[in-house]
């Protein structure tokens, strides 16, 4: 299967990506967790992200592509994959598109987590400050936001007229996600 998950920052991507990825037997790409290894272990692409990543900027497309091309070539991407953080504008669908059309292969689905924006941005408020992450203020969480509202809300529309969007409502206990999120991926295989 390949699929995209998507949803604002916060919305919980990145765990249900998980499950998914276990569930399914495909690896779990993140792009967000790919630029976070280069900045640890201090490459040039991370240098080169770092500085996007802290304003809650989009990295450039250029640098974005490329990495995801590459890593949807390795051997574990063949049989299908998650993407969990990507595409984000609609520069990267077009991307996307070329790359899989590249391989004859096609989006199985996309999953929707749909929050309460205020909700998550008061649960990210509470995270950084019980993980001591000085660097998300208040301002770059609310400009996460603002910039995923205007640059890949509209993704959402762009997959759905593909009929390939598949709403799951986000707010919940982790499990109880999974759970819708695992239904709907049930009826497409
Ligand atoms: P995430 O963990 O998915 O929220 O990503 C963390 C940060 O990495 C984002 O705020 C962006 O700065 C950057 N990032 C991750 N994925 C992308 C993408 N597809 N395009 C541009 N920037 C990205």
């Amino acid at each position: 299967m390949r699929l995209i998950i998507m949803g604002p920052p916060g919305a919980g991507k990145g765990t249900q990506a998980a499950f998914i990825s276990e569930k399914f037997e495909i690896p779990a790409i993140s792009t967000g967790d790919i630029f976070r290894a280069n900045v640890s272990e201090g490459t040039p692409l991370g240098l080169e992200a770092k500085k996007f990543m802290d304003a809650g900027e989009y990295v450039p497309d250029e640098v974005t592509n490329g990495m995801v091309r590459n890593r949807i070539a390795e051997p574990d991407a063949q049989g299908g994959f998650l993407l969990d953080g990507y595409p984000r504008t609609l520069a990267q669908v077009e991307e996307l598109d070329g790359m899989l059309a590249d391989t004859g292969a096609a989006l199985d689905a996309v999953i929707s987590l749909t929050v309460d924006r205020d909700e998550v941005v008061a649960r990210l408020l509470q995270r950084s400050q019980e993980q001591g992450r000085a660097d998300d203020t208040e301002e770059v969480i609310r400009h996460r936001q603002e910039v995923y509202a205007e640059q890949t809300e509209p993704l959402i529309a762009v997959y759905s007229q593909r009929d390939l969007v598949h709403e799951v409502d986000g707010l919940g206990e982790i499990d109880v996600v999974a759970e819708r999120i695992h239904t709907v991926l049930r009826g497409l295989a």
